[in-house]
């Protein structure tokens, strides 16, 4: 590989130094692709900084920055509807507590395991970095499968899951949040549980909570509107915008839904959108409020839009959803849902912009196609880290004992949102890699970290 940088300075020190490190970790953690992945991204986009900051190798940043500083992996034993006992795997991995409590979402899917929860983790101290707010970087989850299971087994799982996870965590040593499969009914049952074993009202011990106690207003959105935000300052420095453009968003959780709200506000024509069985195509523009009913509350498969829509055509396979032409593509599902066979048709059919939502949707040959033929690409890392940035509002507003309002919050995202596309920007024209934001948000995030290890000395 490729992206970005290895190619102009393939000899230098910094090279070698990230090479060395990126072996070790290979061989540290063997049969971890997604983690592998995440790490050779950063690391590459890295090198121009050992160069010319050697004192970063020096204090052996790299080397500890791999490493996580806990991991903790837990059974999660639970009772089905039909009173036969189930066990899942539970996972924290509590990576770097820098710049702050550890902070990063919660996921439920079967394919979750240790390499999906460290490559999470690891992107998550970067982001973090990148809003400018104190937390540090963590991810946790479960191989648990929400899907079709009934509301009082989500439940039992939650409290479960948290009876474990309560010995870990804190409001000042580590926050975790949402992600896939966790939305604020399982967040509900898990801060539940957390105050019971507690017999203490932390509120600032989970973020993504409902308004009612002690969440913020805005949490819900922040993620998919922050996405959009940010890709708005992209188009606006090539002169262009979302008005009329044609938009296809991955997904039809938490981060496409309020993408796709914000895109539409902003005058765009967003004509598909996802689940992991299938697609709907919708010409006219999708119709977010069947979309909204049929994913949120009556939790059933995208397939269903089309009864109520006639015009539209469902197809099975999310992946084939980059078939579509389109202007902006918001990939806001999972990781590698874009490969680089799909990169290529979405450059043949003219995308200008590409932002990611969800983390890691891109595989890294497929970012190398969109940085090839100059698409404007925002890498999840910072597009989509409107939602921890409001999470780290909600942790203020619950520490401060108050609300702010919906306005004041969303403004707060969108200057969040553009000051991470300024600093990587800046980032990337100071270490030679102009308009690359996938170099400028690493370094950016990267080196408020990094001097935060090196100011607290080996630990
Ligand atoms: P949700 O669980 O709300 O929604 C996930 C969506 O993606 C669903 O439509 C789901 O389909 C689909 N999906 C899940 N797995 C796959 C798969 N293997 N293939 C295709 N589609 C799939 O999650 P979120 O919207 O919260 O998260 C989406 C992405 O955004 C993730 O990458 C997450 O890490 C990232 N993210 C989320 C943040 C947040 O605040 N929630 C913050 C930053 C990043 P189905 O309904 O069939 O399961």
């Amino acid at each position: 590989m490729v992206i970005l940088v290895t190619k102009s300075i393939s000899d230098t020190q910094g090279s070698k130094y990230v090479k060395e490190v990126f072996e070790s970790v290979k061989k540290r953690n063997p049969h971890e692709p997604e983690f592998h992945q995440a790490v050779k991204e950063i690391l590459d986009s890295l090198i121009p900084v050992f160069d010319k900051h050697p004192k970063y190798m020096e204090q052996g940043v790299l080397e500890r920055i791999v490493e996580p500083e806990r991991v903790i992996t837990f059974r999660v034993p639970w009772v089905d509807d039909n009173g036969k006992v189930q066990v899942n795997r539970g996972f924290r991995v509590q990576f770097n507590s820098a710049i702050g409590p550890y902070k990063g979402g919660l996921r439920f899917h079967p394919s979750v395991n240790a390499s999906i929860i460290k490559f999470l983790g690891f992107e998550q101290i970067f982001k973090n970095s990148l809003t400018g707010q104190p937390i540090g970087g963590g991810k946790g989850g479960s191989d648990f499968d929400p899907k079709g299971k009934s509301d009082a087994e989500i439940m039992r799982f939650c409290q479960s899951f948290m009876t474990e996870l309560a010995k870990h965590i804190g409001p000042d040593t580590d926050v975790p949040a949402g992600d896939i499969g966790v939305g604020a009914r399982e967040i509900g049952y898990m801060f539940g549980q957390y105050k019971r074993l507690q017999n203490a009202f932390h509120s600032g011990v989970l973020t993504g909570k409902a308004v009612g106690f002690g969440g913020s207003l805005g949490r819900t959105e922040a993620t998919g509107y922050g996405t959009v935000y940010f890709v708005q300052e992209m188009l606006k420095d090539k002169g262009l915008d979302f008005k009329d453009s044609t938009v296809v968003v991955s997904g039809s959780g938490n981060v496409a839904i309020y993408a796709i709200k914000k895109a539409q506000e902003l005058g765009a024509k967003v004509v598909a959108c996802s689940d992991s069985n299938g697609y709907i195509y919708d010409k006219n523009g999708i119709d977010l409020e069947t979309v909204k009913r049929l994913k949120e509350v009556e939790r059933k498969r995208i397939s269903e839009y089309v009864k109520e829509h006639p015009d539209a055509d469902y197809f099975e396979g999310c992946e084939n959803i980059w078939l579509i032409p389109c202007d902006i593509a918001l990939p806001c599902a999972t990781q590698n849902e874009i490969d680089e066979t799909s990169a290529k048709i979405l450059v043949t059919n003219g995308v200008k912009a590409v932002g990611e939502g969800a983390n890691m949707p891109s595989t890294l040959e497929a970012v190398e196609i969109f940085l090839e033929n100059d698409v404007l690409f925002g890498p999840g890392k910072a597009a989509n880290a409107g939602g921890v940035a409001v999470s780290a509002l909600e942790m203020a507003q619950n520490s401060a004992r108050i609300s702010w309002t919906f306005e004041e919050v969303d403004t707060k995202l969108h200057e969040i949102m553009v000051n991470i596309y300024r600093n990587s920007m800046n980032a990337s024209e100071e270490y030679g890699h102009p308009g690359n934001l996938v170099v400028g948000s690493n370094i950016a995030g990267f080196l408020k970290v990094a001097d935060a290890m090196i100011a607290q000395g080996v630990i």
